[in-house]
């Protein structure tokens, strides 16, 4: 197969961690005798200082050109993007303008921990059993985040206002994606919202129901989004499967699930559109931890991994890396993020060298 790819290193650990999924990237294209071209591109923080726009001209043209993009974590610590006017920071200038440019709707965030990994999760060894495994699906395009914000006064009582907007065709097609992974998981999918009170999560529920009605071998269970929050701690593996929730719904649950897991490092996502996809490791830049070759990139090679299922439709590819991953932990070996007091330091291992191993 051949394939153009862009490169977004981003800022903070960005570099570091990319560079370590481009290392897998290229054992895969040995492997399996792919052709890869890979055009790097600023964006950022890094990318307003040095081109004048955290997504210059040039960055949008490599990725419009591209058949995907990977894109590392933006941003820098708060005194530094203090130097940086509001439209040129990284969510505004940035994000939200790539997640519009392509459309991506669907955000996939798989939450894994197997039984290698328990020891380092907050949650007891027990509640984890076999092993978790939560594909969370966010719609990433819609919602309160995109709908209309106004401030203002009315009759000398000062107010703020966010819209929260839900179309048809946004939930069915989010819905659609997420039942025909349920079905290709051959698992439930659980549809998260809160419609004793929320009126776009009423809708949000009755077209989830009519999409589940092309999906009869597909269990479907639903769940109010603050019970949700109690049973993801209380009892995590209830939802291995699909999780189905809507944009700042979703936001919230999937930061959570990242602090189940136990660090922020082995959270990798990808942004799912209807012709263009990226994949972004789903913490921020890390600014105190950049440079020092010391950052879990499980994030990054993660998102390659998904890259290469949900993006390239190669299975088998993406399949391979992630058990390299596990393999590597499977024997001990974990990165600096995951260490707690007494564990064996032979074992903890730099970016670079945890990268080399997955290799
Ligand atoms: P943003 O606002 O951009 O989401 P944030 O303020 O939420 O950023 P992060 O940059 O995500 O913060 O970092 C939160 C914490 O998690 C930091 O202590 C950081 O070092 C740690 N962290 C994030 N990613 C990794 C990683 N890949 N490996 C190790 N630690 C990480
Ligand atoms: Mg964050």
């Amino acid at each position: 197969m051949q394939k153009i790819i862009a490169i977004l290193e981003g800022d903070g650990i960005g570099p570091e961690i990319v560079r370590e999924a481009v290392k897998v990237l290229k054992a895969v294209e040995i492997k399996y005798n792919h052709k890869f071209t890979l055009n790097f591109a600023p964006f950022g923080a890094g990318a307003y200082f040095s081109e004048g726009s955290p997504f210059p001209e040039k960055t949008r043209h490599i990725c419009d050109d591209a058949d995907v993009i990977i894109k590392g974590p933006v941003g820098l610590a708060v005194d530094k993007m203090n130097l940086i006017p509001q439209e040129h920071r990284p969510e505004i200038g940035a994000i939200l303008p790539l997640r519009k440019r392509y459309d991506t709707f669907a955000n996939f965030r798989p939450v894994r921990l197997p039984k290698a990994l328990a020891a380092f999760s907050p949650l007891r060894e027990e509640l984890i059993g076999d092993g978790l495994d939560i594909l969370m699906i966010r719609e990433l395009v819609g919602g309160i985040y995109f709908g209309k914000k106004t401030e203002g006064a009315s009759t000398g009582m000062k107010y703020a206002e966010d819209e929260c907007t839900y179309t048809e065709a946004q939930i069915r097609r989010v819905a659609m994606i997420a039942f025909e992974e349920a079905r290709r998981r051959k698992e439930v999918l659980t549809n998260v919202h809160k419609a004793n009170v929320l009126a776009t999560s009423r809708f949000w529920n009755d077209i989830v129901e009519d999409v589940a009605k092309q999906f009869p071998d597909v269990t479907c269970n639903s769940i109010l989004v603050d019970n949700a929050a109690f049973q993801l701690v209380k009892n995590p593996c209830q939802f291995n499967g699909v999780m189905l929730l809507e944009n700042m719904q979703g936001d919230i649950l999937t930061d959570q699930a990242g602090g189940l897991i136990g660090s922020l490092g082995l959270m990798p996502s990808a942004c799912i559109g209807p012709e263009k996809s990226y994949v972004e490791p789903a913490h921020g830049s890390a600014p105190d931890i950049a440079g020092m070759n010391i950052a879990n990139p499980y994030s990054m090679i993660g998102s390659i991994a998904l890259m290469f299922d949900k993006c390239l439709n190669l299975q088998e590819e993406a399949r391979n890396i992630w058990d390299a991953i596990f393999h590597v932990f499977g024997q001990g070996f974990i990165t600096q993020d995951l260490v707690s007091e007494g564990y064996d330091k032979k074992k903890v291992l730099s970016t670079s060298a945890f990268g080399d191993m997955v290799v």
